[in-house]
């Protein structure tokens, strides 16, 4: 644009490509209206240095901004000179406005772009195509401690912790190829390493040629740790901090490849805790936590290094022995994990017992892979587990069928109890005086259609192992009850019903309310029930035991301790627990006969459960000298083949509960 300023009046004439416009203004007609179109900031240095030059006569030179009616901002250069009238005054001024607002635009991008990479927390590093330093932001600075004086001209490859490699990252670039690497490891100046990702890419210049290369380095330090940390989690347990069964699989693995080598023998021991489901049935997980983080500290104590402790889950733990010569090594460790555990632990105040069941399996006798060799002692740690617990055996071919049968038997009796293929016999109960029954004994029946009918003591024990019991006693109890309260209307009012409870099922919190509820759900009368509970779930915590047999005793419900002498009695407690009869195990009975032992233990628990006022009941009387002996020493209530076994009374009928309570009054002495 080509302006005339009068300098008098003020007027403006414009001329030129692009005259009729300044900004997104139409050009001024005034130099007022011209100054009202110059930016503000701009406009008393431009006004100043105009009159100087008008005055003066020089030419000027000078740049303004105008700001343009939506607020943009539009970048003149401007050149002017004043003319003279003959009298040598100025005026008029001649111009010429540039519009320079796409230069200045690129300058100040440039500019940015500078501040950008200046600032950047990735680090980013120019190189000249021989490799020596020409770029280095503050990001660079951050991440590898050089400042900018000392890494320029510097070689890249003193930035790397493999200097060697600096070839490797440059030359592609330097033939015009972008390349990524997702992991590289940097040098800082201190010489400490840290892990970095890198772009790479050339550095063209405007004619096309390549002037050198830049490099975008990002620390990857917290990710790499990230990642590290999830392997880790991935790898071992949480509780514990032992490897998982994940990591042991890949130890197994690499250990039976050394023995294969070695020409010698990897151990595989499966460690499986007795009796801790109760444990945080009854104490509570954090218990159950607390005792397998010190379980696992005494393990710990008893292996060497390369060998391989895990916890495959819940109470179980698998130790790997790398190298064994022979399979009395193997025990000898397996037996020093299991003196580890004999002190008591102490949790939650209290001094708790834990023994281990062991199994072991032996590469390559015992299988040629991790998965046979961890299921092998698997099945020996089961039989270990049946055959008493608290022991260690050793994998044999014959355990694996005992195996197989009772993960059938699982898996069948979790179907039995859908399919109600269970049912119920009872076993009726007399007083030893005379031929009044007193109660009957509700005992589960499984008769599967294909194996036939499995005895109680299989089944139980599969269902308490794996909590199927709990299910399975509800049914019981319900199904018992319901059954005690038809013959109270059929006319056997007093004959109670005996129902046999686990230790899973009373030590779950809702069990006495459970108990409450199938009462009042059946209309049996509460004094009608008797429940039969076992010493070792009594003892295994008094206190709540107390209370609980107390909750049931005070809604009239009673109490038995079953099997009684069958386990580790401790008479001690005895008298504390508010029950109201004794079970006598049938051991006894069965040598009655046989030695006089027998029958002054008899006597003595007879008179030991009167004198603390508990009734007693002696189970499995099978002969009438036996019954007679019985009746002599007085005990009170008698129960077995004798006087009558289970039945099923499957629907009530009046006349089978008759020929049951019949059947005892033929017995010659019972009369
Ligand atoms: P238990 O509670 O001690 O039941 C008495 C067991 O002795 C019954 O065995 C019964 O058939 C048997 N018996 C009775 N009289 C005689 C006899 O004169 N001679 C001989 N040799 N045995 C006799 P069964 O039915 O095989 O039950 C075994 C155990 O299974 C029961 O022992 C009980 O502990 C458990 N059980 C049975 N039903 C249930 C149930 O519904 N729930 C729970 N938790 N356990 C049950
Ligand atoms: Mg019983
Ligand atoms: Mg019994």
């Amino acid at each position: 644009m080509i302006f005339e300023r009068d300098l008098r009046t003020g007027e403006v004439e414009v001329c030129g490509a692009l005259a009729d416009r300044l900004g997104d203004w139409p050009a001024p007609r005034s130099f007022e209206a011209w100054k009202s179109m110059v930016h503000p900031e701009d406009l008393e240095q431009v006004l100043s240095n105009m009159s100087r030059h008008i005055r003066s006569g020089e030419r000027y030179s000078g740049e303004f901004r105008v700001i343009g009616r939506n607020g943009q901002t539009y970048h003149y250069s401007s050149r002017g000179q004043s003319i003279r009238n003959p009298a040598g005054e100025p005026y008029k001024w001649i111009g010429l406005a540039t519009d320079i607002t796409e230069r200045k635009t690129a300058e100040e991008a440039v500019s940015q772009l500078a501040a950008i990479v200046q600032s950047s927390e990735d680090a980013i590093i120019g190189t000249s195509l021989e490799g020596s330093i020409t770029t280095w932001n503050g990001g660079a600075e951050k991440l590898l401690g050089f400042t900018a004086a000392e890494a320029l001209s510097a070689p890249f490859s003193i930035l790397l912790a493999r200097p060697d490699q600096a070839a490797e990252i440059l030359d592609p670039s330097a033939r015009g190829e972008v390349s990524r690497r997702d992991e590289a490891v940097f040098k800082r100046q201190d010489g400490t390493e840290v892990p970095v990702s890198l772009t790479v890419s050339p550095i063209r210049k405007a004619s096309g040629g390549i002037a050198g290369v830049a490099t975008i380095a990002r620390d990857i330090s917290a990710r790499k740790r990230s990642e590290d940390q999830l392997a880790y989690q991935a790898q071992h347990d949480h509780l514990t901090g032992l490897p998982n069964r994940i990591l042991l699989a890949d130890r197994l693995a690499s250990s039976i490849d050394r023995a294969r080598q070695g020409g010698l023998m990897t151990a595989v021991i499966y460690v499986d805790l007795d009796g801790f489901k109760l444990v945080n049935d009854t104490l509570g997980h954090e218990a159950g936590d607390e005792l397998l983080q010190q379980v696992t500290d005494r393990l710990r104590a008893c292996i060497r290094d390369p060998d391989t402790l895990a916890r495959m889950g819940g109470d179980e733990f698998m130790l790997v022995l790398n190298l064994v010569p022979e399979d009395a090594i193997a025990l000898a460790i397996a037996e020093r994990l299991r003196a580890a555990l004999k002190k008591p632990f102490s949790v939650a105040d209290r001094q708790l017992y834990v023994t281990a069941s062991m199994g072991i399996s032996m590469y390559p006798r015992d299988g040629g892979d991790v998965s046979t060799l961890r299921r092998n002692a698997d099945a020996a740690m089961y039989q270990a587990k049946h055959s008493g617990k608290d022991r260690v055996l050793f994998f044999t071919p014959a355990l694996r069928t005992t195996v197989l049968e009772r993960l059938e038997l699982e898996t069948e009796l979790r179907r039995a109890l859908e399919r109600s293929e269970l049912s119920i016999e009872y076993q009726p109960i007399f007083e030893v005086s005379g031929n009044r029954q007193t109660a009957f004994e509700a005992l589960a029946r499984w008769v599967h259609p294909t194996l036939g009918s499995v005895p109680p003591a299989k089944f139980i024990r599969v269902a308490e192992e794996t909590g199927l019991i709990v299910q399975l006693g509800a049914w019981v109890l319900r199904e018992a009850c319901r059954r005690c309260r038809s013959w109270q209307d059929g006319g056997y009012a007093s004959v109670r019903v005996g129902v046999n409870v686990s230790a899973l099922e009373f030590a779950r919190p809702e069990f006495v309310g459970n108990v409450l509820a199938i009462l009042e759900e059946t209309g049996l009368p509460a004094d009608l029930l008797e429940l039969e509970l076992t010493e070792t779930m009594l003892m295994r915590d008094m206190d709540d035991s107390i209370r609980r047999v107390s909750e049931l005793r005070e809604r009239g419900i009673r109490i038995s301790i079953d099997d009684f002498g069958a386990g580790y009695s401790s008479l001690g407690y005895l008298p504390r627990l508010p029950i109201d009869t004794l079970k006598i195990d049938r051991s006894f009975v069965a040598e009655l006969g046989l030695n006089d032992t027998a029958l002054s233990l008899m006597e003595g628990m007879i008179s030991l459960a009167h004198s603390i006022g508990k009734r007693v009941v002696v189970e499995g009387v099978e002969t009438e000298d036996q019954l007679a002996t019985l009746r002599r020493i007085e005990c009170d209530e008698v129960q077995g083949f004798l006087l009558g076994k289970p039945r099923s009374l499957a629907v009530f009928d009046q006349r089978e509960v008759d020929s049951v309570v019949e059947d005892a009054a033929l017995v010659p002495q019972f009369s």
